[in-house]
């Protein structure tokens, strides 16, 4: 049985002040919930945010990394410094970083493998853009990004991975996939999961959706079969617009 994760991305909002003030009010909210949780603040508020959620049911994420472990890298962030400040979880192939700052499926692929091998849980982002899903390409672009982001992966390690399911036609811009769409997507990666590492991994696989989710959607979505839970970014930057999803049943 798998159990909802509900994620809250915050990109590259907020100060520490804002942030922490936010990540206060949802250990109150979420305190209890019925979900696994996460929020994800920029690096610069992960020390602050850290002491907040520290004890509680609500996991730190970070919203990227490095794919080098440490050296010459100016201006990036490595797995080494994510776990010094508690991050445990890091969303890596999010749409921003493949579209806008070019990242390829071997670089995330090298994050996933690295994120793994120090313990952390990995968010892997898939999904199409608009003119792919117009071409009938949307299956064959996330099973791409699936297949080359888990290449390597050991069934064990696969075990602290989450599959995002994120249209990008539908990131940030107030359109969402149908339940039923969504849901079909979600079990193509199932299955593709499955060829991979057999149907017990499969059953097991938690499947994000994300895009444009809010509390209007969420329970027509989080009710799929397929869908288990939301990687979730506008609506997860006020504690009254991201609780009602976070704890949907
Ligand atoms: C995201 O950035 O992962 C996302 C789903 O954003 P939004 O909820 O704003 O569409």
């Amino acid at each position: 049985m798998r159990k909802n994760f509900i994620a809250g991305n915050w990109k590259m909002h907020k100060t520490t002040g804002e942030a922490v003030a936010l990540a206060k009010d949802l250990v109150s909210a979420l305190a209890g919930g019925p979900n696994k949780y996460m929020i994800a603040p920029s690096f610069t508020a992960l020390d602050a945010v850290s002491k907040v959620v520290s004890g509680t049911n609500i996991l730190l994420g970070a919203q990227n990394m490095s794919t080098d472990e440490q050296g010459a890298h100016t201006g990036e962030v490595s797995v080494l410094q994510l776990k010094d400040l508690g991050v445990q979880v890091v969303i890596l192939g999010h749409s921003e970083r493949r579209h806008t700052y070019s990242e390829t499926d071997d670089m995330i692929n090298r994050k996933v493998k690295l994120a793994l091998s120090h313990g952390l849980e990995v968010i892997l982002c898939v999904g199409e853009l608009l003119e792919e899903r117009e071409a009938g390409k949307a299956e064959a672009v996330c099973e791409e990004q699936t297949r080359k982001g888990l290449a390597g992966v050991s069934a064990d390690d696969l075990k602290r991975v989450t599959i995002a399911y994120e249209p990008v036609w539908a990131i940030g811009t107030g359109k969402t996939a149908t339940p039923e769409d969504a849901d079909a997507i979600h079990a193509f990666i199932r299955k593709v999961v499955g060829e991979m590492y057999g149907a017990d991994a499969a059953a097991a696989m938690v499947i994000q959706y994300g895009g444009s989710m809010k509390a209007e959607n969420a329970e027509a979505l989080l009710a799929k079969e397929n869908i288990d839970g939301g990687l979730i970014g506008g609506a997860a930057l006020k504690a009254d617009t991201f609780a009602p999803i976070a704890l949907c049943k």
